[in-house]
């Protein structure tokens, strides 16, 4: 029987990669959006990482004419007051790099002592079909900020980013020790439970 078709709305690479991991073992044939050129871009307008996560996933079906799966994530630090949340792709400007936005991260939280550098990773995956059914999952990996970037894993903010249990940074962990626990992982395994249901 011929597998169903599952777009995950990305270009990003990174990601991908990641998301193709998490769901190696499910019975959809996956493919990211640059299976389906040109690229297109989706301005990220929404204030929440749900109302962003529906953006591109929509968009994707449209654009594709297939289920979509797309996921919003954002880094939130207590002492920054939930920053930079929803915005932590262009936390230092946009067009900035990754490493301009752990040094921002960093530079704010310079002097914060161990106790008071608490954050959380959140991702919300949307999955949107043709027909129209559209469903929300959350993931959540709660940790710490270190004092120093560390490690040369994985993307973003991984290296300055301890999660909880671990002594050492999302950025010193593997993938498949990362896809363990990280929220993107998290909000993915729910998904794929709705999906085994919804493409039986
Ligand atoms: P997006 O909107 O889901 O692409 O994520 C926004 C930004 O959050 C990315 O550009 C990264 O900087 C950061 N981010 C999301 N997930 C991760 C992760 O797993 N590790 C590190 N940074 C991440």
């Amino acid at each position: 029987m011929k597998k169903p078709l599952l777009v995950i709305a990305t270009h990003n690479r990174d990601k991908l990669r990641e998301i193709r991991r998490i769901l190696s073992r499910c019975p959809w044939t996956v493919k990211g959006l640059d299976a389906f050129p040109p690229p297109t871009s989706v301005r990220e307008t929404g204030k929440t990482l749900e109302a962003n996560a529906l953006l591109k996933a929509r968009k994707a079906v449209q654009r594709t004419g297939h289920a979509a799966l797309s996921d919003d994530s954002g880094l939130e630090v207590a002492a920054l007051g939930g920053r930079p949340g929803v915005y932590s792709a262009r936390f230092a400007g946009y067009g900035c790099s990754y490493a301009d936005n752990n040094r921002k991260v960093l530079r704010l939280m310079k002097g914060v002592a161990r106790a008071r550098r608490r954050a959380v990773f959140r991702c919300v995956a949307a999955f949107v079909t043709p027909e129209g059914h559209e469903r929300l999952f959350e993931g959540r990996c709660p940790g710490w900020i270190v004092e120093e970037s560390q490690g040369i894993e994985g993307f973003g903010y991984d290296p300055i980013f301890e999660p909880r249990g671990k002594g050492c940074t999302f950025a010193e962990l593997s993938l498949t020790q990362k896809n363990k626990i990280s929220h993107r992982a998290l909000a993915f395994q729910r998904a794929a439970v709705h999906l085994r249901r919804h493409f039986r």
